[in-house]
C-alpha cells in the first residue's frame, strides 16, 4: 500500500491532474495505492476569504462565482478525456458544490457568525471539488478509485479547525479497507476528518500532508509519498535563499523540527503518525516526478555538514515576564504554562534567565495580546504586590533555527551560527536549545529574515558568499585594486566567493549597485555618476540593505575619509584601508577605532598602511600576540624613497629621479609627503603603536631628505621647478659617502628611546645597503628575534602590489576555503 498526497499547485489545471493520474497508473502497477489531494491552489485560501467577507457582510458572489468557475474550467479542457457521459455528472457535482457553498456563506450573512465547525466545513469544499475531478478523470482513464470520504474515517475531536486524530478509532474505521482484499485505488480529499457523527473538523492549514500521514500510518502503508511543487525538503526554503539544495535524505527527527519551525513543505504533525509505525516518507516533485526528492527514515545517512538544514517561522511575538518576586519561587513556570494551555494559546519557544527572575516565551502573533491578558489574569496578585514587573510583548519576529541530527555533540556549531547573525547585524532577543541537540532557534526580528537566512545559509554549508565592495578613491591604487577584482572574480566565484563591486566613488562622483557594479567601463560608469557626498549614500546604503558581508575600502588618501570609519563600522561596514591617515591620526582617534570595531564586530584591516603587501603589519601582531618582546624595529619603509635612491646612486640627479618615481606613480601623490619624511614618519608611528605605544606623528623625530635650508613650501608645480637647485648638493654629498665604502639610506626606526626618520650613511656590507630600487626591508629584533633578528624583505612599491595587498586584506574577510 502506498499513500500519494498531492499538494494544490499539483492539482493546479486539467494538465497537472492529468500528470496526478499518470503517476496514480504508474504506482499502481506495482502497489495497492490511496490519493489524498488538496484543494486547487488559491482555492482554500479563496473559501477563507469569502466566509470573513461573508460574516463583515461583503459581497461574496464574486468569490462562490470564481469557486465554481475555476473547477468548471478544468472540467471543460478535461472534456475530450472524460466523454459526455462522465463530463456531465462531474459538472453536477461540481454545480452542487457551488450551491453548497453559496447557502454555507449566505447562512453566514445571515447570522453575521461563522462558527469554527462552519468555517471547517466550508473550508474543505475545495479538497471535496478538486477530488471530484481526479475521480472521473481516473474512471475515464479505467481506474475507477474507491472514494473515500474522510468524516467517515478520520475520526477527531477537539478544535474544529485544529482537531486532534484519534487514532484507535482512525483505525479500526480503516480496517475494512486495510485488509488485502480490500480496494486496490482510493481517493480521499485531504484536509479534515470528521467527528463520526457527521460534522467536520479541519486539520488545519495545509493539513492534507496530516491527512495522507494518518491514512498511511492507518493502512500501515510502505511508503507515504507527498507530491508538491519543489524538489523535496530542501536545506532552507527556496524562495528565501535561491542557494538552497534539496536534501537526497532526512532523519523523521530533523524532517519534525524543520517543519515545526516552519518549513511549509510539510505540515508539522505529519511526520508524527508515519514515524510511529515506521513508515518511510518521500517528497517529491510532481512537476519533476524523475527527480528523487527527498527520503524521510529513521536510518538517513550522517550529513556532511553538522547542519541538515534551516527553516524560518514568521509572525511571531516574544512574551516577557519579569520580576524580582519571580525568583526561587516553585510553580511560577507552570503557572505561566497553564495560563497558556487555559486559554487554548500554543506556545512555539520558551527561554529562561538562570536568575529566574523572567521567563519569555514565543507566541503566534495573533494569540500575543491574548496572551498578555491571559498572564495579567494570572498573576494579577503579584502585579498589585509589585512582584511581578510590566508583562511585556514584542512583535514582528520570527525563528530562524538551523536543524540537524550531526550537530549533537559537535562543538563550535552555535558559535557558527550565532557569528553569522552577528556578521549581518542581525541582533538576537531569545535563544533556545532543544534537549535533544538537534535545533537551535533565535528570536530575530523579521525584517531581518531574509538576509540572515542566505547568510547563516552560506556559512553553515559554504555555499556561495556574497562579498560586497565598497570603493572610495580610484586613482593608482584604486583603479588597480578594481582592475585586479575584475581579474580574479571569475576565479573566485568559482570556489563559491562572489565578490562584488558595489559602490565606487572619488572625491567628486559616485555610482551604486546592490547586484554589484560590471567592472568593465566602471570609469564611464562613475563619470556619469551623481555627485553629492559618497560616504552618505555608502552608510544609508549599508543601513538599507543591511548586506551579508559589505567591506569599505579606502584607496584615498584623505584624512576626512579616515575620520569617517567609525560612522561607516556603526553603518555595518568592516573597513579595508590603504589609507594610513586613519592609523597615523591622533592617537584618540586610532583608539576609537579599534573600539568602534570591537563594539559593532566589524574588522578593521590595513596591511597595506606599512610595506604594501609585504605582511609586515601580521607578523608584527602575532609578535606581541604571542608574548614576545620587540626591541628595536628597523628598516627602509619607503618604497618610493628606495626607488630614488637607488637611481642617485646610479648618478641621476635628485630632481630627475623624483620625476622618474613620479612618472611610475611610485610617489604619493604629492611627493613632498616622501621627501620630506611624513609619509615614512606616518608608518613608523603605525608601527610604535601596534607595539603599543602611546605616541602622535609629532614625537617622531624627523629629519627630511631635503636640506634643512630649502624651501619646500607652496604649490606642488613651483615646488618641482625649484628641486633641481638641491641636484648638486645631494650629488656631492652621495659622492663622498661613496668614497667612504658607504651609501645614503632614508631608515625608520622604533627603539626603545624613540621614534626616528632619517638619512643614515650605511656601509656597503650593511644588509639595508643593499635594498633598493622599490624594495622594502624591515628588521625586528625581540627577545625571540636575537641576536639574529626577523627581516621582512620584498618589493614595497606601486600600485600593483599594494592593491593586492587590498585585495587579500578583503580576502581575509572571507570564510569559505580559498583558491
Ligand atoms: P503543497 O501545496 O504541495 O502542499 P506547499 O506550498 O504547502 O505545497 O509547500 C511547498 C512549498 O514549501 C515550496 O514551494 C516552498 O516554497 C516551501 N518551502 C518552505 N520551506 C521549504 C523547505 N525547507 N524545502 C522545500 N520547500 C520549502
Ligand atoms: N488546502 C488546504 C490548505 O491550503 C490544505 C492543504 O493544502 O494541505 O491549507
Ligand atoms: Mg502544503
Amino acid at each position: 500500500m502506498r499513500v500519494m498526497k498531492f499538494g494544490g499547485t499539483s492539482v493546479g489545471g486539467a494538465q497537472q491532474m492529468r500528470r496526478v493520474v499518470d503517476l496514480a497508473a504508474a504506482a499502481r502497477q506495482e502497489t495497492r495505492v490511496m490519493l489524498v489531494a488538496s484543494a486547487v491552489s488559491g482555492i482554500t485560501n479563496l473559501l477563507i476569504d469569502a466566509a470573513r467577507v461573508a460574516q463583515e457582510r461583503g459581497p461574496v458572489d464574486a468569490l462562490s462565482a470564481r469557486f465554481e468557475d475555476t473547477h468548471a474550467a478544468i472540467s471543460r479542457e478535461l472534456a475530450g478525456e472524460l466523454g459526455p457521459a462522465r463530463q456531465k455528472p462531474l459538472e453536477e457535482g461540481l454545480a452542487a458544490l457551488a450551491s453548497e457553498l453559496r447557502g454555507l456563506l449566505q447562512g453566514v450573512g445571515l447570522l453575521r457568525e461563522c462558527s469554527p465547525s462552519v468555517l471547517a466545513h466550508l473550508s474543505g469544499l475545495g479538497e471535496r471539488a478538486a477530488c471530484l475531478i481526479l475521480e472521473a478523470l481516473l474512471e475515464a482513464r479505467g481506474l475507477a478509485p474507491k472514494s473515500v470520504d474522510p468524516r467517515e474515517v478520520l475520526i477527531c475531536s477537539g478544535d474544529p479547525l485544529q482537531a486532534t486524530p484519534m487514532m484507535d478509532e482512525i483505525r479500526s474505521r480503516f480496517a475494512p479497507l486495510r485488509e488485502s482484499g480490500g480496494p486496490g485505488l482510493m481517493l480521499m480529499p485531504g484536509f479534515f476528518g470528521g467527528d463520526g457523527k457527521g460534522k467536520t473538523l479541519s486539520l488545519g492549514r495545509g493539513g492534507s500532508d496530516y491527512s495522507a500521514a494518518l491514512a498511511a500510518a492507518a493502512l500501515d502503508a510502505e511508503l507515504l509519498e507527498i507530491w508538491t511543487d519543489v524538489d523535496g525538503i530542501f536545506s532552507a526554503d527556496p524562495r528565501m535563499v535561491p542557494e538552497a539544495f534539496p536534501l537526497p535524505e532526512v532523519s523523521f527527527e530533523e524532517a519534525m523540527e524543520l517543519a515545526y519551525f516552519g518549513a511549509k513543505v510539510l505540515h508539522p504533525k505529519t511526520i508524527s503518525p508515519a514515524r510511529e509505525r515506521g513508515i518511510p516518507v518521500r517528497v517529491c516533485n510532481s512537476f519533476r516526478p524523475e527527480h528523487p526528492g527527498t527520503r524521510v527514515t529513521d536510518a538517513a545517512a550522517p550529513p556532511q555538514h553538522p547542519v541538515r538544514g534551516l527553516s524560518f517561522l514568521r509572525d511571531i511575538a516574544l512574551i516577557n515576564i519579569a520580576g524580582a518576586g519571580l525568583k526561587g519561587v516553585p510553580g511560577t513556570a507552570a503557572r505561566v504554562f497553564e495560563a497558556m494551555a487555559h486559554a487554548g494559546i500554543s506556545v512555539v519557544l520558551i527561554t529562561q534567565g538562570s536568575s529566574e527572575c523572567s521567563i519569555s516565551f514565543c507566541v503566534q502573533h495573533a494569540e500575543a495580546e491574548r496572551a498578555v491578558k491571559a498572564l495579567e489574569v494570572a498573576f494579577e496578585v503579584e502585579r498589585e504586590a509589585g512582584k511581578v514587573d510590566a508583562i511585556e510583548r514584542t512583535g514582528g519576529l520570527a525563528i530562524l533555527s538551523i536543524v540537524g541530527d550531526g550537530m549533537r555533540h559537535r562543538v563550535g556549531v552555535a558559535g557558527t551560527f550565532f557569528s553569522a547573525l552577528a556578521d549581518v547585524g542581525c541582533s538576537i532577543a531569545a535563544i533556545a536549545q532543544g534537549s535533544s541537540e538537534r535545533s537551535i532557534s533565535a528570536v530575530i526580528s523579521e525584517t531581518d529574515g531574509p538576509r540572515a537566512m542566505a547568510h547563516v545559509h552560506g556559512r553553515c554549508f559554504g555555499t556561495t558568499e556574497v562579498v560586497e565592495l565598497l570603493v572610495a578613491g580610484v586613482g593608482s591604487v584604486g583603479g588597480e585594486l578594481l582592475r585586479q577584482v575584475r581579474q580574479q572574480a571569475p576565479k573566485l566565484r568559482a570556489h563559491g566567493v562572489d565578490l562584488r563591486v558595489c559602490a565606487i566613488a572619488n572625491s567628486r562622483h559616485c555610482v551604486a549597485s546592490s547586484e554589484g557594479i560590471p567592472l568593465e567601463g566602471w570609469e564611464e560608469k562613475l563619470a556619469a555618476g551623481g555627485g553629492g557626498p559618497a560616504l552618505d549614500t555608502f552608510r544609508d546604503w549599508a543601513r538599507a540593505k543591511r548586506p551579508g558581508r559589505p567591506i569599505f575600502v579606502d584607496c584615498t588618501s584623505s584624512e576626512d575619509v579616515a575620520l569617517a570609519y567609525p560612522s561607516l563600522m556603526e553603518a555595518g561596514l568592516h573597513v579595508v584601508t590603504a589609507n594610513k591617515k586613519a592609523n597615523a591620526g591622533r592617537w584618540s582617534h586610532w583608539r576609537t577605532l579599534r573600539q568602534t570595531a570591537s563594539r559593532h564586530q566589524r574588522r578593521f584591516l590595513y596591511e597595506t598602511n606599512v610595506g604594501a603587501a609585504l605582511p609586515v603589519i601580521d607578523t608584527l601582531k602575532n609578535m606581541v600576540r604571542t608574548g614576545d618582546t620587540v626591541l628595536r624595529i628597523e628598516g627602509i619603509l619607503s618604497g618610493s624613497l628606495s626607488f630614488i635612491l637607488g637611481l642617485v646612486e646610479e648618478g641621476v640627479p635628485l630632481s630627475q629621479a623624483v620625476g622618474t618615481a613620479m612618472e611610475r606613480r611610485f610617489t604619493e601623490p604629492d611627493p613632498r609627503d616622501d621627501l620630506q619624511g611624513t609619509d615614512v614618519a606616518r608608518k613608523v608611528l603605525i608601527l610604535a603603536r601596534e607595539l603599543g605605544r602611546n605616541v602622535e606623528l609629532e614625537g617622531v623625530k624627523l629629519e627630511s631628505l631635503l636640506p634643512a635650508d630649502f624651501d619646500a613650501s607652496g604649490p606642488l608645480e613651483a615646488f618641482l621647478a625649484r628641486l633641481p637647485k638641491v641636484d648638486e648638493s645631494f650629488q656631492r654629498r652621495a659622492e663622498a659617502l661613496r668614497k667612504e665604502g658607504k651609501v645614503l639610506r632614508y631608515v625608520g626606526s622604533v627603539t626603545e628611546a624613540g621614534c626616528s626618520v632619517g638619512l643614515v650613511p650605511v656601509p656597503l656590507e650593511h644588509p639595508l645597503a643593499a635594498v633598493k630600487g622599490g624594495e622594502n626591508a624591515l628588521s625586528f629584533l625581540s627577545e625571540r628575534y636575537s641576536p639574529t633578528p626577523l627581516v621582512i624583505r620584498g618589493y614595497g612599491a606601486g600600485a600593483a602590489v599594494t592593491a593586492a595587498g587590498v585585495l587579500a586584506d578583503v580576502l581575509r574577510l572571507v570564510e569559505g576555503p580559498l583558491p
